[in-house]
């Protein structure tokens, strides 16, 4: 191939990427499908330290994903800055990275969201007289204006992808997604027994969690009594790590590993070495193809 000939071509020559393209390729990664947003609002709202959430969905998440908090709230002058990217109220100094607290700290989700949905933020913090609402169109900002609205916030995302149509012909159907959706908010539920949480789909109630002190209701509440009696409570420690919490009998198994909840720090993770020791802990114990049922808190 003649490179020199290459090299002259326009198409060939390297280009520096507008903010917007940019941001558009960046939003595809964060958020993925509806289930990736309800994730990174759900973490959000934690972090404002909220004591009750709600959430609404419809068709599986494409077409409204609302999240309602009691949490602290933001600002009027701080929504703009809230669909900014790189902007946090979490983390200042590149040191602060060492003691992140929070689950969030990247300032990326809801620019992130606004880019690729419909997005609407109505916000008051405690003490003030009004809230405030932000509109933000695939990327176009509206001015924000005030509003009528509860302490808290309340994020509502539209139209998933309707700017890409492809990427939105690929989410699966409604059923599969709010699957997702579901899975992503037993995860929380089950890391935050004390928080309140309701989740809806097409308007149908499908777990109003009250708040509660310990995991054992928490679980009861979502996986049923027949499940929560099979238990097995567990605590150990080795060093500086602590682990604790609940493994199924062994006539509790599943075909999957659907039914391992493991946390680290509060964060729900999937690790294949301590998948791996839990299954030796059951072996003998359990048939081969079948997986026992975890809650488990490192
Ligand atoms: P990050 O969580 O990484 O900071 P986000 O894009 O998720 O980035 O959120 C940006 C900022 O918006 C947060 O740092 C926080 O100050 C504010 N924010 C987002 N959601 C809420 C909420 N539910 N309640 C209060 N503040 C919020
Ligand atoms: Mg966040």
């Amino acid at each position: 191939m003649d490179t020199m000939a290459l090299s002259t071509e326009v198409g060939h020559r390297i280009r520096r990427l507008s903010p917007r393209v940019v941001n558009k390729i960046a939003a595809g990664e964060v958020i993925e499908r509806p289930a990736s947003a309800v994730k990174e609002l759900l973490e959000n709202s934690i972090d404002a330290l909220a004591t009750r959430i709600e959430i609404d969905v419809e068709n599986g998440g494409a077409d409204l994903v609302r999240v309602v908090d009691d949490g602290e709230g933001m600002h009027a002058d701080d929504l703009p800055l809230a669909v900014a990217s790189h902007a946090t109220s979490k983390i200042a100094e590149a040191e602060d990275l060492f003691a992140v607290k929070t689950l969030g700290f990247r300032g990326e989700a809801l620019a992130s969201i606004a880019e690729v949905a419909r997005l609407r933020i109505r916000s008051r913090q405690a003490g003030q007289t009004a809230g405030a609402e932000l509109e933000v169109t695939l990327g176009d900002m509206q001015p924000v204006r005030p509003c009528g609205c509860p302490e808290g916030t309340s994020i509502e995302i539209r139209d998933l992808f309707a700017g890409t149509p492809v990427r939105r012909k690929f989410l699966k159907s409604s059923a599969t997604e709010f699957s997702y959706v579901a899975e992503h908010f037993t995860r929380v539920a089950l890391a935050h027994p004390r928080l309140a949480m309701t989740l809806r789909h097409n308007g149908k109630v499908i777990h109003d969690l009250p708040a509660c002190d310990r995991l054992a209701d928490r679980i009861e509440a979502l996986f049923g009594s027949e499940l929560a009696r099979q238990l097995i409570w567990v605590e150990g420690s080795h060093g500086e790590a602590k682990l604790w919490g609940a493994v199924g009998s062994p006539a509790l198994t599943k075909p999957t590993r659907k039914g391992q909840y493991l946390f680290l720090n509060g964060r729900f993770i999937q690790d294949r070495s301590l998948q791996h020791a839990l299954g030796e802990a059951f072996r003998g114990l359990v048939m081969v193809g079948r997986y026992p049922v975890a809650f488990l808190f490192i």
